[in-house]
């Protein structure tokens, strides 16, 4: 078998201007959405195809798949493991080593196997060893304690709530939700990286989360702090977690080496794939740590990638989960992948079990190539300001930020 080729197609979520519930898609912007997806299929001589789907900046992505084509045809899409270094030698060699040559790696990698499951028969989580569990915990969002009760009632037995629109954590709210949803669910906080967030904020803010017992904390730093990561992880009792914006094993090598983290969240879209997810995990494995899958897609595509893996890898926490998403989400794809009762079935098909359906896709063309913050949004930062963080309160005096 040999590969002729690949096809991309890149879509606007809530292009028709169906609105989700969810936060995750943007308020200010009727009709428009912070998320584009891209999707891509490979191609081989024997009828087989395979898909993917990529995140990060999803039109240079695509740029970056179509220039690295000429890598890939011709060769045995089996070999999976020798082309995963074919296309990322490809690429380094023009300086690439971090999260959008991850993410064109992820797609291709997806869509390879896809392609060994369907030629074998079997799917994707066989090939990885087989199943250390029937159905895969899935964790949803919750920034209000109604919202949270309500995930609640549905099944969701772990809970993330995230810094506010201005950068701002909310600890109260954070209390509220405990409150709402007792003890039987866990909660954790997404801080998301702020670049105004110092070692010192970071462990204030921490030590006020303790009494909430959060299942983890979520970049209480920026991801260039990373040697301040294992200063902080001696200073509270809380789990750390971080890595949605690490594209590479080495990265991860990193922040366990240093003693720096907890729970690895590699991005399913733009963390290598499959093939890279796996060694993160494996390296999670062995000092101690535990893997939950970013959602940056946000994509239907990357989800069943994600729920393929872990469900063959032992030390899976949960895989983020965007729940109530535009209703578009199932209709591009030829099946649903659904976090019923809080947890995703695995699928039984050969491959990854899903196609994408293009006519679908090419229903909602692209109107926004990358949202990026507006002038009010970055206004708003800038006024911004919690309590504990006066490092970004002297940072914003000096002028810098926002
Ligand atoms: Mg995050």
């Amino acid at each position: 078998m040999r590969i002729t080729g690949l096809k991309t197609w890149l879509m606007q979520v809530a292009g028709d201007g169906r609105r989700a519930k969810a936060r995750s898609i943007a308020k200010d912007k009727p009709g428009l959405s912070r998320r584009n997806w891209l999707f891509l299929k490979i191609y081989t001589d024997e009828g087989l195809t395979g898909v993917g789907e990529c995140s990060g900046w999803p039109s240079a992505i695509r740029t970056m798949l179509h220039d690295l084509e000429p890598v890939l045809k011709g060769e045995d899409p089996q070999h999976i493991e020798r082309l995963w270094h074919k296309v990322k030698l490809a690429a380094m060699g023009h300086g690439h080593v971090g999260t959008p040559l991850g993410g064109a790696l992820a797609g291709i990698d997806m869509a390879l196997w896809d392609i060994k499951g369907k030629a074998l028969g079997q799917p994707v989580w066989s090939l990885l060893g087989g199943k250390v569990r029937d159905r895969v915990p899935a964790y949803a969002h919750a920034d209000h304690p109604e919202r949270a009760q309500d995930l609640a009632e549905r099944g969701f037995t772990l809970l993330k709530a995230s810094s506010t629109s201005r950068g701002e954590v909310d600890v109260k709210r954070l209390f509220a939700i405990r409150e709402a949803v007792g003890d039987k669910v866990d909660l954790c906080l997404d801080a998301k990286g702020a670049p105004w967030m110092g070692l010192q904020d970071a462990i204030a803010l921490g030590r006020r989360l303790e009494p909430l017992r959060l299942a983890f904390y979520e970049e209480p730093l920026p991801p260039e702090a990373i040697l301040d990561y294992p200063k902080l992880r001696q200073a509270v009792s809380t789990p750390i977690a971080t890595g949605e914006r690490y594209g590479f094993l080495g990265d991860f090598r990193t922040l366990f080496e240093l003693g720096a983290v907890d729970v690895i969240q590699p991005d399913t879209g733009r963390s290598g794939g499959i093939t890279q997810m796996r060694k993160m995990a494996a390296l999670a494995e062995a000092f101690g740590g535990m893997i939950a899958p970013h959602s940056g897609s946000l994509g239907p595509l990357a989800e069943f990638a994600a729920v393929h893996l872990m469900a063959a890898t032992p030390n899976c926490l949960a895989i983020e989960r965007v729940e109530d998403d535009w209703p578009g989400r199932e209709e591009v794809l030829t099946n649903a992948c659904r976090a019923e009762g809080g947890s995703f079935a695995v699928p039984d098909l050969p491959g990854l079990g899903v196609d994408i359906i293009e006519s679908e896709i090419e229903r909602h063309p692209v109107q926004l190539s990358v949202d990026l913050p507006t002038a009010a949004a970055t206004a708003e930062h800038a006024q911004g300001g919690s309590d504990f963080a006066w490092t970004g309160l002297l940072r914003r005096r000096a002028g810098y930020l926002g």
